[in-house]
């Protein structure tokens, strides 16, 4: 079977083996669990009672099939007896004696045992490696895993209340969903009785035990609804940074979506070992302990984005639950927007759409290196697959573009109407489309349709040019993705704009409209290519397109030169200054270099000069050298950070300058980026200066995998030795997958140490942290050999982890595709080598009858 689809060079999402998917078929409604549970987190086992509550729909209901997995069913109860019950593959199939009539309810209770979980639930413990671990056990339901925890209808169109008693060992604190409403000493033990009086979804179930600091959060204006955070102890101060602005996201994401945050309590619990950044468990969040920072990586790192992800989720996601994974983008595209409008809010517009903007850019390049699909799409292997750059980037930047298109009152109104007609129900992309049409009267099933139900997106090019002589402006939008019948030119309405004079300073925060005096006008493209005449009366010196960036696709500009600088100066627009500076870096005149040269002096926003210093990398021309060169010390360390990387494209003239950002500037993430490109630049101080920083020791490892990123770049032999080290259980997580990764690398320019390499990354693909291992899957990718195929089809199969599947069997695909490329080349050769011979016989014959 191909991965690649013929008919536009995309590569195809589903997997073979992938089928379409659909909710399952119910016979009860189920209205209450409740679970009665005890952890032990030294014997890693945990026992539980779970009390379903159910009634039947419309029919007598015999028998129920719960989801269950590796689950020691002790007995199940109902009615007062014990009933029969069948374990099936990864199901608890439960006969009543007596069948529930239709419309009736019924309880029935399940006692079982986990002991050693393969997922779901997870116990962490010190060990050898890591001995100042704690030990803590936390669950992870989403997206079908609850039934490893407890049995259930595993579904997320289920929902229901729950009430959670967690018995714990005295001193140690436990997590539930809801209002923690009893928490008592019983002899050397604590009880912890939590309720959750809202309807949720099993894959939002949480448990999680161990010894925390609690601290709850100055609350001024977020109604009574009490915040709290909890840490290992020692880390407060640490917790203070990462979640400090929890309670003001409330109050902006009540006002936002018109709806009072729906849950008793907001708790977020950070956790060791957490396979995901953070899961919105309803009311209580589980974070990882890696957003925890210091003083020092809290200059140009935010929990921010991560915090505003869960706490969106508390309605996007838990209070509207997508009724089928299929419709998962009304989760994580809603959370993932909302991370933009929450930077909105705290730092302005500027920052809002330079978020916006990175989505769109990461969604660009999932799409163009590895598949493409629609955002709704039911046909995978397993659920978790879609949880892509798809669901999340580009589901938010959809949102954004709507905004757009609504504009911000009918926009703001239509979410609103959206939450709280589909309060505490579940929701398909139909609800949202319905809630706008109810709040706004546009119809926007087209729209829907083009950028949701359907894969893709346009590259624009866009040019200008001014008729001195006729007066009017021409401006052409070419769309120049793959056109044809399969794949129709995008539709869609952008603005443009014409201003006569350029203000010396982009003004800040400006927003999506006009500038004092700007022509202003909306029009509509539906062609591949559009040519639109503007008459006006003055010779424009800016050209506006699409100020807000709505339209979600890649926008090439070929303003040429002069019109490109002068958007650098005067657009308020920061994506508008981003395009312009790549433009300008690519032409390369004159009149680009002092732009780009004048834009680290001039240019207010950061954000802009991260993309200057990358378009100015790109070139790999010594004058953009000179002009990185001199940005090095800007005052902004996530400009200095972006500088320094981009120095990593060139090899003469600035290992010198790169040695001391790596070795002293104040920003860890300066000192990373500085590290890398050094080993980039091949200079001969590289070594030594690697050598010591990938021994370090800084907070996440994130200097140690700058050094680690570096020495593969190097591509010095006697990096091989540290990269490996660094890979080593016993260092920090975030440097492993790192090191991983930057082995890969280096095993490709160091044929020598190459089977080393793949046995140790063939080893790291069994690794025991799960990011780890998937980093090592795309170490294994990359480097393409043969040799890592068996245990990357091993993975494919049986692997607990959905993600792990997915990506080993992307991983393996690839690695055999690299492998049949050679076997065409030389199959063509033997083809060219036939075709030749046969042309030396037509000119033998040739010379033969004209002799004759
Ligand atoms: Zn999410």
């Amino acid at each position: 079977m191909s991965f690649r689809d013929e008919s536009d060079g995309h590569r195809r999402f589903a997997l073979p083996g992938a089928r379409l998917q659909y909710g399952p078929d119910r016979t009860v409604d189920v209205e209450h669990i409740d679970l009665h549970l005890t952890p032990d987190l030294n014997a890693q086992s945990l026992d539980g009672v779970c009390t379903t509550t159910v009634r039947a729909l419309d029919e007598p209901v015999d028998h129920v099939v719960l989801n269950a997995v590796d689950l020691q069913i002790l007995s199940v109860e109902y009615n007062g007896k014990l009933q029969r019950f069948e374990r099936r593959n990864d199901t608890l199939e439960i006969q009543f004696d007596t069948a529930v009539a239709p419309g009736a309810q019924a309880t029935f209770s399940v006692t079982y045992r986990v002991e050693r979980p393969r997922h779901g639930l997870f116990f962490i413990e010190p060990s050898r490696e890591y001995p100042g671990r704690v030990g803590q056990a936390w669950t992870q339901s989403q997206d079908e895993n609850a039934r490893y925890w407890f049995p259930c209808f595993d579904y997320p169109d289920s929902k229901q209340t729950t009430s959670t008693t967690i018995v714990v060992k005295k001193g140690l604190f436990a997590l539930g969903n809801g209002a923690l409403v009893e928490r008592k000493d019983d002899g050397d033990r604590t009880i912890f009785r939590y309720r959750q009086d809202v309807p949720h979804s099993t894959y939002l179930m949480t448990l999680v035990a161990g010894p925390f600091s609690e601290i709850e959060q100055r609350n001024a204006g977020a109604g009574s609804v009490p915040v709290w955070y909890y840490v290992v102890p020692g880390r407060e101060a640490d917790g203070d940074r990462a979640f400090g602005n929890t309670p003001r996201m409330l109050e902006v994401f009540e006002e936002r979506t018109g709806t009072s945050y729906p849950y008793a309590r907001y708790s977020q619990i950070a956790v060791a070992d957490f396979i995901f950044g953070g899961m919105e468990n309803t009311s209580a969040t589980t974070q990882t302990d890696r957003t925890l920072h210091d003083a020092t990586a809290h200059l140009d790192f935010s929990s921010d984005p991560l915090v505003s992800h869960e706490l969106a989720h508390q309605w996007f996601g838990d209070l509207l639950t997508c009724r089928d994974w299929a419709h998962a983008w009304l989760n994580e595209g809603f959370a993932t927007y909302f991370e933009c409008v929450w930077f909105e809010a705290n730092l302005g517009y500027d920052e809002y759409l330079f978020d916006v903007f990175g989505c769109v850019a990461r969604y660009l390049d999932e799409d163009s290196e590895r598949y493409r699909r629609p955002i709704v799409c039911n046909r995978f292997r397993d659920p978790i697959e879609l949880f892509d750059r798809h669901l999340y980037e580009k589901g938010g930047a959809v949102l954004h573009m709507l905004r757009g298109e609504l504009g911000d009152a009918r926009f703001w109104r239509s979410i609103r109407r959206y939450v709280k007609e589909n309060a505490q129900r579940s929701v398909e992309t139909i609800d949202l489309i319905r809630a706008i049409e109810d709040a706004t009267g546009r119809n926007l099933r087209g729209f829907f349709d083009q950028w949701v139900f359907r894969g893709g997106h346009p590259d624009l090019e866009i040019s200008v040019a001014w008729d001195a002589k006729r007066k009017a402006a021409t401006v052409t939008i070419d769309q120049k993705q793959t056109v044809d019948d399969a794949n129709p030119a995008y539709v869609f309405d952008v603005e443009i704009g014409f201003v006569n004079d350029v203000d010396p300073k982009p003004a800040t925060d400006f927003g999506p409209g006009p500038l004092p005096g700007e022509r202003r006008m909306r029009i509509h493209v539906e062609r591949a290519h559009e040519t639109v005449t503007v008459p006006l009366d003055f010779e424009p010196k800016l050209f506006r397109f699409d100020p807000g960036a709505f339209i979600l696709g890649s926008v090439t500009y070929k303003f040429g030169a002069d019109f490109a600088a002068a958007t650098m100066v005067g657009d308020p627009d920061p994506a508008a200054r981003i395009r312009a500076a790549r433009e300008l870096a690519k032409d390369g005149s004159l009149v680009a270099r002092e732009a780009l040269g004048a834009a680290f002096t001039r240019e207010p926003f950061w954000g802009v000069l991260d993309a200057t210093a990358g378009a100015l990398g790109a070139t790999k021309a010594p004058w953009a050298r000179e002009i990185l060169l001199a940005a090095l010390t800007h005052e902004h360390p996530k400009v200095r950070r972006a500088v320094a990387d981009a120095l990593g494209n060139f090899r003469n003239g600035v290992g010198a300058a790169l040695v001391t950002p790596a070795t002293g500037d104040a920003s860890y993430y300066v000192r990373a980026a500085a590290l890398a490109s050094l080993g980039r630049s091949r200079d001969a101080a590289a070594f030594d200066v690697l050598r010591v920083a990938v021994e370090g020791q800084s907070w996440n490892g994130i200097v140690e995998a700058g050094a680690a990123r570096g020495l593969a770049e190097l591509a010095d032999p006697r990096g091989a030795e540290l990269l490996i080290n660094a890979t080593r259980l016993g260092r920090d997580e975030g440097l492993r997958r790192a090191a991983v990764i930057a082995l890969g690398r280096f095993a490709e320019l160091v044929e020598s140490e190459r089977t080393r390499v793949i046995d140790v990354i063939g080893e790291l693909l069994d690794d025991r942290m799960l990011l780890v291992q998937i980093a090592a899957i795309s170490a294994a990718e990359s480097l393409g050999d043969e040799r890592l195929l068996p245990a990357l089809n091993r993975l494919s199969t049986s692997a607990f982890d959905g993600r792990v599947r997915r990506d080993a069997v992307e991983a393996a695909m690839r690695i055999r595709e690299a492998r049949k490329v050679p076997a065409q080349v030389s199959s063509l050769r033997s083809d060219l080598d036939s075709l030749r011979e046969e042309q030396r016989k037509l000119q033998e014959k040739i010379e033969a009858l004209s002799r004759s």
